[in-house]
């Protein structure tokens, strides 16, 4: 059996895959630009791609407070699909039928725009069309994801059942019913944003990382300055796309909160480990909990294995490690008890990132009120990599004067209260999720994977610091 409690957190299995060190300069002096971007993650490096094509003639600058992939997006399990997490029943009542089928769409045209730009541009970061396979547990989940495929039906987009063999094929043991949704695309999301730096900068973009900016201040005509502690810069237009990273630059405290999310990988699967999965190790994989688990393989077969409760960090580093760290041991618990074939291989990377979310899930894409020529991009409540890059689209579209870029939902920022409350409310909900899993979970199959091979011993854990 693994021993998590001797793991501690390591960098993303696809941080250290990667033999690639991007460094990009730190900005230096007192400059100015059309357009400054700040954040490097998918966010907003796709919208220096899309603006610099829409715009040759702009000045755009990217700064980034790290590395490129520092945040959220080179942490992701990088599985870029469909779906928003503002429940589709709930967007139709909420927005109407055109606003919810748009969204819907928007969602699919990022997973699209992803798979151009990465072929246009020849990145190098595994791109595979695969199903991404959503199953139920439960006979509650089955029927929430029955609610939710008439609605996609109503709406024109309709998805069928797996038939129960595919649906093991895809997924593995214990589920009572799923569906997937093809042409998914499944990336290497660290080495996606190397290569989507180095493209914008063959644009002409000018990425500088480590510099994180401190302050907006409003100057002179409309322009904002950026301060960082070296340098700054001044420019008619600024894009946050910061998500789950923004801390005191966050420009909606009362209704945007990060939360933090969990994930392991293995060492490679042997040939008997693969086999005894009793799943065929193509596409991702999500099942239905509020804590759901997510999962894919990586390209050298090691499973990449998320989920378990998400946590509203409390600034005090020793709570949210011994938080992180219960979360780990948990997933490691899911993940061998989903895949008992596992049950002794080697966990080679634990690690934790940050998104953002509200309260109403919808992610907050709007100007920032209060501060002409600033807008934020994010809020992506855990599921931006393909609604950031059609909101990217959009952006390049809006600057260019383009008409078929408006945004495909209507909140100008999530719903607000106090910051207090808002995480205080987010942590309370967040445990009232993980009771009505536990409940839920009392009526799940129990997992019996067909010829699992007999365990081996030899395997020894790898310990990084
Ligand atoms: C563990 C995990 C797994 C996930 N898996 C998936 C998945 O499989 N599929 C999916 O669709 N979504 C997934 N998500 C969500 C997805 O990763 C995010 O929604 C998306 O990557 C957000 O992209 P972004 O560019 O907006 O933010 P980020 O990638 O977080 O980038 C923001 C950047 O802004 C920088 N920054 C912050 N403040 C400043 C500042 N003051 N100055 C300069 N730079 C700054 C940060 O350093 C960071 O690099 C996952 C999220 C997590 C946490």
């Amino acid at each position: 059996m693994v021993d998590a409690t001797r793991c501690l957190d390591t960098a993303p299995i696809w941080v250290q895959l990667s033999d690639y060190v991007p460094t990009g300069p730190a900005l230096r002096g007192s400059t100015r630009a059309d357009l400054v971007i700040v954040g490097g993650g998918l966010a907003g490096l796709a919208t220096a791609y899309y603006a610099a094509l829409a715009r040759p003639d702009l000045k755009i600058t990217v700064l980034e407070a790290g590395r490129i992939g520092a945040g959220a997006t080179g942490a992701s399990t990088g599985i870029v699909g469909p779906g928003l997490k503002m429940a589709i029943p709930v967007l139709r009542k909420k927005y109407g039928d055109t606003l919810a089928r748009a969204a819907f769409d928007a969602s699919q045209h990022g997973v699209e725009l992803l798979a151009e730009l990465i072929r246009a541009a020849a990145i190098e970061c595994d791109a595979r069309p695969e199903p991404h396979t959503l199953a139920a547990l439960t006979p509650r989940q089955r029927d929430r994801m029955a609610v939710h495929l008439s609605h996609l039906e109503q709406l024109g987009r309709g998805i069928g059942w797996l038939d129960p063999e595919e649906l093991t094929e895809r997924a593995g043991p214990g589920f009572l019913a799923g569906f997937s949704y093809d042409n998914v695309l499944l990336v290497d999301p660290y080495r996606l944003l190397v290569g989507l730096a180095d493209t914008v900068r063959e644009l002409g973009v000018q990425v500088h990382e480590y510099s994180r900016v401190l302050e907006l201040i409003p100057a002179r005509g409309q322009t904002t300055r950026l301060t960082t502690t070296a340098a700054d810069i001044t420019a008619d237009r600024v894009l946050l796309a910061v998500d789950g990273y923004a801390r005191d630059l966050n420009p909606f405290p009362h209704s945007v909160v990060p939360i933090r999310a969990h994930v392991l990988a293995t060492a490679p699967l042997t040939d008997d480990q693969m086999a005894g999965l009793g799943w065929n190790g193509r596409g991702g994989i999500i099942d239905q909990r509020n804590y759901f688990n997510y999962y894919r393989m990586t390209a050298d077969r090691r499973l990449v294995f998320g989920g378990g409760p998400v946590i509203v960090p409390t600034g005090d580093p020793v709570h949210d490690a011994r938080s992180a760290d219960a979360v780990h041991q948990r997933l490691l618990r899911e993940m061998t008890a989903r895949f008992p074939v596992l049950h002794d291989i080697p966990v080679v990377a634990r690690w934790t990132a940050r998104a953002a979310s509200t309260q109403d899930r919808l992610p907050v894409v709007s100007p920032v009120p209060g501060k002409p020529g600033v807008y934020h991009a994010g809020a992506w409540c855990g599921h931006g990599l393909s609604l950031a890059v059609d909101s990217a689209w959009r952006f390049g579209g809006f600057l260019s004067g383009r008409t078929d870029s408006e945004l495909p939902w209507t909140q100008p920022r999530g719903f607000a209260l106090p910051k207090r409350a808002l995480e205080a409310g987010t942590r309370a909900y967040l445990r009232a999720l993980d009771i009505a899993d536990r409940q839920d979970m009392r009526d799940a199959v129990p997992v019996t994977p067909a010829a699992a091979p007999a365990p081996r011993t030899s395997s020894k854990e790898v310990v990084h610091s």
